[in-house]
């Protein structure tokens, strides 16, 4: 653990504010962790700031040694972060695996290629004016990143941003969801008891997510538009640079060339898995008129054989897990609640228990209900017929997000031609969510869905975590021409100056001559 969680009190209501773990399977105590007030996080910022630069000159091989005996350290206690992370989400046992499993993913292609990325960049001048010089693009850290991550993917999208932060000379402030500390707590902790400097800590308790953006110099934040708007002012406020990953209201197409029983199964998956609360789940289905009802047909028999068991044991064979927070049951509930006064028909599910959600197909919607609008977050999947691809592109992008999307047919190139037209971050043709573990492409949601750095992308994904200083150099030493330029002035040099810009910036001969 952090210095701050070994200080826990675990005694609900001691002497300290604490932050209580319930677990959302059977409303268990999983763990209660003192919460650090907005002084000890300053604390914490101070002792990382102080850590940082000795990070820094460990120079790039340095750090890596750690970063890869941590990789080590998360394999070897895997199942202990994993049983933490279903304990806390209440997420289905099969899918809990999965963060740690991409992030370890993640942490190994940001070790293969951090040399190449990072490494001094030498383009060659762009034209005759500069051509006598040698261009150079170092890379040098923020040395705070504060990363604050939210209760969805509390593994996932902490470490996905942490990590490459690390390897490019950074330290790391990470501040997780209070409903979902745990596991990346204990993530975190292997940092400390591998022995690497202490260059990484996570901070837990309420209302300190200002503080924390107060504490950097760049913030990668991943949460609800609404709180990526004050944490924008608030870094806007300080000139601190920022990436933001939001909310969605992810589309799925389906043409009538499509495999129907594959698009089925894929949306299924992509809308539910997770219980939905994922921010590129497909929250809306568009389908070509003439296989409307065949695909509808097909989805609500593979949603209905999905398997939830609320409260229950799960050995691993469960679908539908629970839902992290009573609060996004409740945006679920009236979702379903509204579409329903508005005409639409629960074709299977719609309706929660406690922390669980049924799986929902929902027909007979249109844009008029908040379903088809607003982020669910949710294990709801409303299905709407449109007239042809034209029409479930103008559907598609009649939205105010723009993360991801996912468009099916049996025309792979076709499908790319629609892809290129979806005013979203992502798509992926003929799957759901596959552009996630693609790490070389960016990962940033467009409109509401985003802003300033994305998440991973090849160099851009850690890049971003640098500064850049460009130097200069003479490649032939002719200062003595470039000193021409220098005072003093005079009109033969004044001419001269027209007259060699012309030169350089025509493209024709007249204009080059000055004919
Ligand atoms: P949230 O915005 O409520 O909270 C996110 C994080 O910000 C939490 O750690 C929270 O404590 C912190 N926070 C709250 N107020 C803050 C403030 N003023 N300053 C700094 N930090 C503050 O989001 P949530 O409910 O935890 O997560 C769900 C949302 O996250 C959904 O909208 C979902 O779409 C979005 N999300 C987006 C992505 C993506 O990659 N685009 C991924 C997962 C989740």
């Amino acid at each position: 653990m952090t210095a701050h969680l070994e200080a826990v009190d675990r005694t609900p209501g001691a002497r300290f504010p604490t932050v209580t773990v319930t677990s959302p399977i059977d409303s268990r105590t999983v763990d209660v962790l003192r919460a650090v007030t907005p002084e000890e996080v300053r604390g914490t910022a101070t002792r990382l700031r102080a850590a940082q630069p000795a990070w820094e000159e460990l120079g790039l091989e340095g750090r890596l040694t750690w970063l890869r005996r941590y990789r080590n350290w998360l394999l070897d206690n895997a199942d202990r972060i994993t049983g933490l992370l279903h304990e806390e989400t209440g997420k289905a046992k099969a899918e809990a695996p999965i963060e740690l499993g991409l992030s370890i993913d993640a942490l190994n292609y940001y070790c293969d290629h951090a040399a190449e990325f990072l490494g001094t960049g030498q383009p060659w001048p762009h034209g005759m004016l500069t051509a006598t010089k040698r261009l150079e693009v170092n890379y040098r850290p923020y040395p705070m990143v504060g990363v604050i991550s939210p209760w969805n993917y509390p593994l996932a999208l902490a470490l996905f941003d942490a990590l490459p932060a690390l390897i490019a000379g950074a330290a790391v402030l990470l501040k997780p969801s209070s409903e979902t500390p745990l596991a990346i707590s204990a993530a975190v902790a292997g940092w400390e008891e591998i022995g690497a400097p202490r260059v990484f800590a996570t901070v837990v308790g309420a209302g300190i997510g200002s503080v924390v953006v107060d504490s950097v110099d760049y913030v990668q934040f991943t949460g609800s538009t609404a709180t990526g708007r004050t944490v924008a002012q608030q870094a806007a406020a300080r000139l601190i640079p920022y990436g933001f990953e939001l909310g969605g209201k992810d589309a799925a197409i389906v043409l009538a060339d499509a495999d129907l029983a594959q698009a089925a199964a894929g949306i299924a998956f992509g809308g539910l898995s997770n219980s939905g609360q994922m921010c590129t789940a497909v929250e809306r289905v568009y389908v070509e008129d003439s296989v409307y009802n065949e695909f509808v047909t097909e989805l609500v028999e593979v949603v209905a054989a999905l398997r939830q068991r609320p409260g229950g044991l799960d050995d691993g064979s469960v679908d539908i897990g629970a839902m992290v927070t009573l609060s996004q049951v409740a945006v679920a509930t009236e979702q379903v609640r509204d579409a329903v006064d508005k005409g639409a028909t629960v074709r299977v599910g719609g309706s929660g228990d406690g922390h669980y959600f049924e799986p929902t197909v929902l027909t007979g919607v249109d844009h008029s209900m908040r379903v088809m609008t607003e982020e669910t977050f949710g294990p709801i999947l409303p299905v709407m017929p449109v007239r042809d691809v034209e029409e479930a592109i103008r559907l598609a992008n009649d939205s105010q997000y723009g993360l991801s999307a996912s468009v099916w047919t049996g025309n792979t190139r076709r499908g790319k031609e629609i892809a290129r037209r979806i005013e979203v971050g992502s798509v992926d043709v003929n799957d759901v969510n596959a552009h996630l573990a693609c790490f070389p492409l960016p990962m940033s949601g467009w409109k509401s869905s985003g802003a300033g750095g994305g998440r991973l992308g090849g160099a851009a994904g850690i890049r971003k975590y640098c500064r850049t200083t460009a130097v200069t150099s003479p490649r032939i030493e002719l200062s003595a021409i470039a000193a021409l330029l220098w005072f003093p002035y005079s009109p033969w040099k004044t001419r001269a100056v027209g007259q060699t810009m012309r030169l350089l910036g025509a493209r024709d001969i007249k204009r080059r001559f000055g004919m």
